[in-house]
């Protein structure tokens, strides 16, 4: 058996002129850049739809999708494979499956990868994978195509750095999502550095606590079960840290941790010098934050997140929204059911709740203002339908085509 895996270059002229009209088929929307070319402003009748200045697709995404056509493009008969989901979005990993790339995780314990073979062509998705799973991929000897994000191996630079330099990396994620696990293994770099995944404020105010000594070693390895290093100690391990962030975690969130972490070693230590700080957030998630922060100043009567559930960035969307309006996030227009009757995702309860009352907040025939945004893993095909679904429900007539040329 062969223990290395050929990186396969596929951007060629010939394939990627192919793989632009397919993925813009699929994805691309003429409404939507309609509506952008004129301010992000489309109003019928009595009904205006605001559009942030940067929503949908970045440029990770876009990337790791062309890359997935182009695939299925170079290799049309081989087997395909995807260590899981390719970004977080249930339309686009349909349209993936549809091509024949099926997901090499989706047997208990990832069983499919020992039956891989050297002719097989494996896809790392845009968040990449854990070197354990990687490592076990590139033993069968097949061949990879790695989509992950230049952004995020500028975070695996960063946390191999304090592993390096024997600082622990604290690693402000999601302990589940794919990309701080595959973050969280390159700290660990087999058993030379260690890490703690830490979630929100309340977490990071826990960590205060115990850097302080006001909590025992007890408690802290209780508290963060499943979000720190194989033999970590906290007695141990917490002398020297250095921050980092899952690439879409919310700014402001990332930036109040650095704070408290950096405030409480001065306390603990009597200076900064143990505390290491990398903004990581990438630059897509910084751009949808601040656009939606500037959409959130026109006088909007709710706001409309659409994405997959389980993106980050666009649960933070969400977040962001609920704190100035009543913000429904959808994974699309089928969520939209009648005046009457919607389903969004409840981020307090974390899952999809139905609400059954009259949610559009103005009668029908008053004027009504609605903010929208898109996570960076959102197709903008899939906001048209949006749009279209709510003209629809609020009864404007709208001809697409018509409109644009009056
Ligand atoms: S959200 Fe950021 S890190 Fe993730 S794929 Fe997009 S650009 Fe890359």
């Amino acid at each position: 058996m062969s223990t290395s895996s050929p990186r396969l270059n596929l951007r060629t002229p010939e394939v990627m002129r192919e793989v632009q009209a397919r993925v813009e088929q699929h994805y691309h929307s003429s409404l939507i850049e309609q509506v952008r070319s004129q301010g992000g402003r489309l109003l019928v009748g009595q009904t205006t739809c605001y559009l942030a200045k940067q929503f949908g697709f970045c440029y990770g995404v876009e990337r790791a999708i062309n890359l997935a056509y182009a695939a299925r493009s170079v290799f049309p008969q081989e087997r395909l494979f995807l260590v899981g989901e390719i970004i977080h979005n249930p339309e686009v990993n349909a349209h993936i499956s549809a091509l024949g790339i099926k997901n090499l995780l989706e047997e208990e314990g990832g069983a499919a990868i020992n039956s891989l073979k050297p002719e097989d062509v494996v896809i790392l998705p845009a968040f990449g994978t854990e070197v354990s799973i990687l490592e076990k991929i590139k033993a069968r000897g097949c061949r990879l195509v790695d989509t992950t994000c230049g952004d995020v191996m500028s975070v695996w630079k960063r946390v191999k750095q304090n592993t390096m330099e024997g600082t622990t990396s604290i690693i402000h994620g999601r302990a589940s999502h794919e990309e701080t696990k595959a973050t969280a293994s390159r700290a660990f770099a087999g058993g030379k550095g260690h890490y703690l995944i830490v979630l929100n404020l309340e977490e990071v105010d826990f960590l205060v606590r115990y850097l302080l000594g006001e909590e025992s070693s007890e408690h802290f390895l209780k508290k963060f079960d499943g979000a720190y290093s194989p033999g970590f100690n906290p007695e141990l391990h917490l002398r020297r840290l250095g921050l980092a962030n899952q690439t879409t975690m919310l700014r402001s969130e990332t930036e109040e941790i650095q704070q408290r972490l950096s405030h409480a070693l001065e306390q603990r230590d009597g200076c900064r010098d143990n505390f290491r700080f990398f903004d990581t957030i990438c630059g897509a998630t910084q751009e949808r934050q601040e656009a939606l922060l500037e959409l959130l100043e026109k006088p909007l009567d709710f706001l409309l997140v659409v994405g997959g559930y389980n993106s980050s960035n666009t649960t933070h969307l969400a977040e962001i929204g609920e704190k100035k309006f009543p913000t429904y996030f959808i994974r699309n227009q089928q969520c939209l059911e009648s005046l009457t009757s919607l389903r969004y995702f409840e981020l307090k309860r974390h899952q999809e709740v139905l609400l059954e009352k009259f949610w559009m907040i103005k009668k029908l025939q008053e004027p009504l203002a609605i903010g929208i945004t898109a996570g960076a893993s959102c197709p903008n095909y899939l906001l048209q339908e949006v749009i279209l679904r709510l003209l629809e429900l609020r009864g404007e007539e709208f001809h697409h085509a018509a409109f644009f040329t009056s």
